[in-house]
């Protein structure tokens, strides 16, 4: 059962630093999908949802009270969507904030890129399309195995679903992108499971940025044992080898392929924060 709050926020877009993005927005604070990775809590500043993360989430119930002032006011970028918490979790289909903010970014000549695990982006695929050539749409997509998604990403959409998202927008002509992340050692760095995500990325014409798991404090006081297997084989991984075969994977498939962190430069850092 999750328990939902509302506050009030006042600002909207937040300035981002990154090189790919001028500013971060989100809709929630908390996400109901609750992974068991999740770096996102770590960057949420209310105590109370960071440490029960993923049972309770807050609304931010003036967001687009205040978006349709800075729309106005602050210089033309790019937006994330969203960057510590899933845009198109479950609560979006009644509160519709994303949606009220995607109109709100496109029609004042922002450009969007969102990031999402969630098949209920497709339900905004009019604005989608309409806009298609200021919008970038990044899925999750961790493992394309349904029963392994329940024990990472316990309530957010199967990865099947997510498939095909991505298969659909792609088919509309919308530019997509794979996050394959976090990569999780006896979980998803096998072969044929980075092998059946790069397939994915071929069939849609999608690029894939990829990730190793970012061992975090609160991962060690966690009471998930899949989560506590995870974290004692890290350590024995051969990361810059495993990075290697990825990138053979997507040559393999004629798949643009970058690591969330290139020799430093942070390529994605808004995905590394929250994988949303
Ligand atoms: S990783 Fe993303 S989708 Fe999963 S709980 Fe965190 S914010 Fe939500």
């Amino acid at each position: 059962m999750v328990r939902v709050m509302f506050l009030k926020v006042k600002t909207a877009l937040s300035k981002s630093n990154l090189p790919d993005l001028d500013y971060a927005l989100n809709p929630y604070v908390g996400c109901i999908h609750s992974c068991i990775y999740c770096y996102a809590r770590e960057y949420t500043r209310e105590k109370l949802i960071s440490e029960n993360w993923g049972s309770i989430v807050a609304v931010k119930e003036n967001l687009i009270k205040v978006l349709a002032r800075e729309v106005r006011r602050k210089p033309k970028g790019t937006v994330g969507i969203s960057t510590i918490t899933d845009p198109y979790q479950s609560l979006e289909g009644r509160y519709q904030l994303t949606r009220r903010a995607l109109e709100l970014l496109l029609m004042h000549g922002f450009r969007v890129s969102i990031q999402t695990k969630s098949d209920l982006v497709l339900r905004d695929m009019d604005l989608l399309t309409a806009y298609a050539e200021f919008i970038d749409v990044g899925l999750t997509i961790t493992t394309l195995d349904d029963e392994v998604g329940k024990l990472i990403e316990p309530h957010a959409p199967p990865p099947s679903r997510r498939a095909i998202a991505i298969k659909r927008m792609s088919e509309e002509g919308i530019t997509t992108w794979i996050f394959l992340g976090p990569i999780l050692p006896g979980i998803n760095d096998k072969r044929d499971v980075i092998e059946g995500v790069v397939k994915l990325a071929a069939e849609t014409g999608s690029t894939i940025y990829y990730d190793k798991l970012r061992i975090k404090k609160f991962m060690y006081r966690s009471g998930d044992d899949v989560l506590r297997n995870v974290i004692s084989k890290a350590r024995r991984v051969n990361w810059p080898s495993l990075y290697e075969e990825i990138e053979r994977t997507c040559a393999d498939y004629g798949v643009k392929c970058l690591p969330s962190f290139n020799e430093g430069e942070v390529v994605k850092l808004d995905r590394f924060l929250g994988y949303t």
